[in-house]
C-alpha cells in the first residue's frame, strides 16, 4: 500500500492554476460564499526561550467544500466533524501564515505567502511584516518548506524583482531537484504544469549566492534544525526553533486545516502528493511534538497559527494561544 506516485492524474484538478497566470484556482475565493475576514492586526508575537516568533498572516482563501477535498473520507463524515466544532460545512477557510524568527540580530522568514499572485484576500504578508516593525530588506534568511505557490509566491513580484533583496533563500535540496527537473515537468499532468512554471518564475535567474540548498536534517541557522517530512511534496521539510529549553515546531503543510487533518491524521487533503507518506509522517510528527510539549505552528492553522497540539480521539486537537 506504500506508494510513491508524485504525478498522478488526481493531482490535476486540485493543483490547477488559472490559464496564463500563476494564481492557484483554489486560492481564489469561491463566488457566492462570502468573503473571509482577516484578523487585525495581522501579526502576533510569541516568545520561545530568548527568541521571538511572529506569525504574519498573508490572507485566507474560501474554498467550497466538495467530495475531492478529503480524498479518503466521505463528505458526510467531513461535514459532521466540522459541525461538531461549530464550523461551516459549505466551505473551508484556508489561511496562509508565514512565520518570522527574530534571534539576536537575525531576521529569518519561514515561507513567504502568495505575494502578488493570489486572490484579493491574500498577499498581505508584507503589510503585516512592516506593521510588526520589520522591513523586507532586513530579512537575512528565508527558509522554504516546499515549492507550492502559496509558500514561494512572495519571493518575487510581478515586475520580476526579488522582494527580500538581502536574504539568502534556503531550500530543501530534494524539493528543488524535483521541481526544477524538466523531465518531471514534461511528464506532469496538464493541471500541474502551472506549478512547475511558477517554480521556474521564482527560481530561474536567482543568483547562485542567494540560493542555498540544504539537506533536510541539518541545522539551517543557529538553533534552527530542518526535519525531513516528505509526502505532501517530495521534499517537504519542517523547521524546529530551539532556545533556552523551549521549542517551536513550524510544521508547514504537515496538515492542511487542523480541524480536519489533525483531528484525523489518516485523512488526506487533495494537495498531498504522496498521501501514504504524508499520513505516516503526520502521525509520527504529532506524536513527537505532543510528547515534547513543543509549541506548534502551521501554515494553514487558524490565526495566530501557533499554540498547542493535544491528543484527542483518533488524532490531535490544535489549541491556538489565546
Ligand atoms: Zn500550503
Amino acid at each position: 500500500m506504500f506508494r510513491r506516485q508524485f504525478l498522478t492524474a488526481g493531482l490535476a484538478a486540485p493543483l490547477a492554476y488559472a490559464a496564463g497566470s500563476f494564481v492557484p484556482a483554489w486560492a481564489q475565493n469561491a463566488p457566492n460564499l462570502g468573503t473571509p475576514t482577516l484578523p487585525t492586526p495581522g501579526f502576533r508575537r510569541m516568545k520561545v526561550g530568548d527568541v521571538e516568533i511572529v506569525s504574519l498572516i498573508d490572507g485566507v482563501a474560501r474554498r467550497p467544500l466538495g467530495e475531492e477535498f478529503v480524498k479518503n473520507a466521505p463528505l458526510a463524515e467531513v461535514r459532521a466533524l466540522l459541525t461538531s466544532q461549530g464550523l461551516p460545512t459549505e466551505y473551508i477557510d484556508i489561511p496562509f501564515t508565514p512565520f518570522l524568527v527574530i534571534a539576536g540580530g537575525r531576521r529569518i522568514l519561514m515561507d513567504t505567502g502568495l505575494g502578488e499572485f493570489g486572490g484579493p484576500t491574500t498577499g498581505k504578508m508584507l503589510e503585516h511584516l512592516r506593521a510588526a516593525g520589520v522591513q523586507p530588506a532586513e530579512i537575512d534568511t528565508i527558509l522554504i518548506t516546499h515549492y507550492h505557490g502559496d509558500h514561494i509566491g512572495g519571493l518575487r513580484n510581478k515586475a520580476g524583482e526579488f522582494v527580500f533583496a538581502k536574504a539568502k533563500v534556503m531550500v530543501p535540496a530534494p524539493e528543488h531537484a524535483f521541481w526544477m527537473d524538466d523531465a518531471k515537468m514534461a511528464a506532469a499532468p496538464e493541471g500541474m504544469k502551472g506549478a512547475f512554471a511558477n517554480v521556474r518564475r521564482v527560481f530561474a535567474q536567482m543568483p547562485a549566492e542567494t540560493l542555498v540548498r540544504f539537506e533536510p536534517g541539518s541545522e539551517v541557522a543557529p538553533g534552527i534544525r530542518s526535519v525531513a517530512a516528505y509526502g505532501h511534496t517530495p521534499g517537504h521539510t519542517l523547521f524546529e526553533v530551539a532556545s533556552a529549553g523551549q521549542t517551536f515546531s513550524y510544521v508547514g503543510d504537515l496538515t492542511n486545516v487542523p480541524a480536519l487533518f489533525a483531528r484525523n491524521p489518516d485523512w488526506a487533503v487533495t494537495f498531498d502528493m504522496d498521501a501514504e507518506a504524508a499520513r505516516q509522517v503526520r502521525r509520527a510528527t504529532f506524536a513527537r511534538i505532543v510528547a515534547s510539549n513543543a509549541t506548534i505552528g502551521g501554515y494553514h492553522f487558524p490565526f495566530p497559527a501557533f499554540g498547542r497540539a493535544v491528543a484527542q480521539g483518533n488524532g490531535y486537537a490544535f489549541q491556538p494561544v489565546a
